[in-house]
Formats: C-alpha cells, structure tokens, sequence
C-alpha cells in the first residue's frame, strides 16, 4: 500500500481521515482534519524521508528494547531469585551465592533424588526445580517466553546449566 503523501510503499500503512499513510508520515501528521489535508496535499518524495524513517525504526527499536528493560527490571524487583539479591535496582550476589553451584553440580554429578537434594538446601522440590531452569544464574532473564541479557553476573556456567537441562530433560522432571 502506497503512503499518500510521499508514496513509500509501506508493508503498515496507517489510516487517518480514511487517508493511507506511512509510519513517519503519520507520525508527522496533524491530527486537525483542515490542516491535515493541506499536510496530505503538499506531497514529498519517499527519498527524502529516507533517513528520518531508518531513524524512525531505530528510534521504535530503542523504545521496544527499553520497554522490555522496565518490564524486566519490574520484574526483578518483586524477588530476587535465590543466590541474588537486590540493591539499588540490581541484582547483585547475596550471602548464600556459592550454594548455587553446589546444587547445579550436586544435581547433575549425584545421584540424589530432588526431595533430598531440597532437603539439603532447605527448599521446597519446587523451588528446587525453578532454581535449576532458572536462566537468571547464565546472565539472563526470561521474559515473555523470550531470552534476554541481564544486566547482572552469572552464578554458573552455561555448559553446567546446560548440561542440568538435559539430565532433567532424560529424567522427564518437569
Ligand atoms: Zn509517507
């Protein structure tokens, strides 16, 4: 669909006064209907608008990327997860961090059912399962389903956890 105004062939063109526009175009646009039809009548060529519409994206991009940040830091802030905890916004190491390891590498190195190995670290089999699936101890966070980078220290490396997703994947834990 073409914008009216500068004729960009735009995949999302946006309706304003029954009118197709482009995203810049009708970022631009004015929303008083006299005014906007003069707006609509001065057309411009796509190309000049070229470096304010990759400057547009970006910018969209930017605002995404931020809104996911919030969201994730929101997130954050309700509980650190085990081994972190929160200080002025992020989450830092707290006391108990190394026992982290210990349960990743106890887990896959011992054969221990989980009830004792969450016995041994005072948890419930639950939280024990959520701190072994828990992307948080590599450096990221998990939101809305997707894999982002934290901001934060990892606790493990990726090979161990990744190597404890397969065990609980072969044992069928779920
Ligand atoms: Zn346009």
């Amino acid at each position: 669909m073409k914008c009216k105004k500068c004729g960009y062939d735009s995949k999302k063109t946006k309706q304003k006064f029954n009118i197709l526009l482009c995203d810049v175009c009708f970022h631009f646009s004015p929303n008083e209907k006299t005014v906007f039809d003069k707006y609509v009548a001065e057309e411009i060529d796509a190309s000049a608008l070229e470096t304010l519409r990759t400057y547009y994206i970006n910018f969209k991009e930017k605002q995404k990327q931020g809104m996911i940040q919030k969201a994730v830091k929101g997130n954050l802030m309700s509980r650190a997860p085990f081994g972190y905890k929160i200080s002025g916004g992020k989450l830092i190491l707290a006391e108990n961090f190394k026992e982290v390891e210990e349960i990743f590498e106890e887990f896959l190195n011992e054969e221990k059912s989980l009830r004792s190995l969450a016995e041994k670290h005072k948890l419930s089999v639950n939280g024990l399962k959520k701190i072994l699936r828990n992307f948080t101890y590599i450096g990221k966070i998990k939101f809305n389903n997707q894999i982002y980078e934290g901001e934060h220290g990892p606790l493990i490396s990726t090979t161990l956890f990744n190597h404890v997703q397969n065990k609980l994947e072969k044992l069928g834990i779920k």
